[in-house]
């Protein structure tokens, strides 16, 4: 039998007699509670599917309900909520709505993978985990996540020239995540990062023959000619469009599953 989740359960049903005594044994208040079978019509029997159809999901079926990953879980030991356990018996359940409701804090998931190190069935519910805020995105339930803009830039180059240029990659990361990148250039990490890979701490150290000896001149060059002239790998055109080709019926196929 699947465990019981409180939180599932309707609180009409749920009986318990002030005051009963059975073959002479008093069974009263908790001891006599009682629950009424009750029937959840608002369930989405696709549901277990959509989430295997997305990375990491694949195994979600196996889960026994043993519990193991919640009980090893990190989070789960800062937060009681965070119940990979939980979310993956809804999952089965195909109880999206319950999913929803703990849609602030499957992402919170740290991907420490003591859940798939423990489980005995290979669920690898840090991979639901992932799958479930995958899937949150995707509906439209939480904003776009960071990681998913910097994908998004990654893959649209990689698809139209069968390579990437890092700077650009960046660059345009930072305008869609609506990061203030004079502020990062002027004073933020991204400026140290620039500096120390151009070897101006040894300027400012007047270590001038070290710098001068490692001056970077080809790397910006050919940086800032790729940012201008995108070049493509060569005959990409037929690859980059098989490729483009397969993202899109991947994305079909898991929308048709959601
Ligand atoms: S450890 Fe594995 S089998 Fe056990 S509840 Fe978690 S996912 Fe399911
Ligand atoms: S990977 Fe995520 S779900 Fe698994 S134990 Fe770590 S924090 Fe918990």
């Amino acid at each position: 039998m699947p465990i019981h989740e409180k939180s599932l359960l309707d609180p009409n049903k749920v009986l318990t007699a002030e005051k009963l005594v059975i073959d002479g044994v008093d069974v009263s208040g908790h001891w006599n509670t009682m629950i009424l079978p009750r029937t959840v019509a608002d369930y989405d029997p696709d549901f277990q599917k959509t989430i295997r159809a997305l990375p990491g999901g694949e195994n979600v079926h196996r889960c026994w309900q043993c519990g193991s990953c919640t009980n090893s879980c990190t989070m789960y030991a800062i937060n009681t909520d965070f119940n990979p356990r939980y979310w993956i018996y809804c999952t089965n359940l195909g109880l999206q709505s319950e999913i929803v409701k703990d849609k602030d804090i499957i992402w919170q998931c740290v991907s420490c993978n003591k859940c798939t190190n423990i489980c005995p069935k290979d669920v690898r519910p840090e991979g639901v985990m992932k799958a479930l805020a995958h899937w949150l995105e995707m509906e439209g339930h939480t904003p776009k996540s960071r990681s998913s803009m910097f994908d998004e830039e990654f893959t649209r180059q990689c698809i139209e020239r069968g390579r990437i240029e890092d700077s650009e990659v960046m660059f345009k990361f930072f305008k869609a995540s609506g990061e203030d990148v004079k502020a990062l250039l002027t004073g933020g990490w991204l400026r140290v990062f620039i500096e120390r890979m151009n070897n101006l701490p040894l300027l400012k150290a007047g270590r001038i023959g070290a710098f001068l000896a490692r001056l970077p001149i080809t790397g910006p060059l050919k940086m800032g000619w790729m940012m201008l002239f995108k070049p493509r790998t060569r005959s990409w055109a037929r690859t980059g469009a098989v490729l483009a080709a397969y993202v899109e019926e991947q994305k079909r196929k898991a929308h048709a599953h959601g």
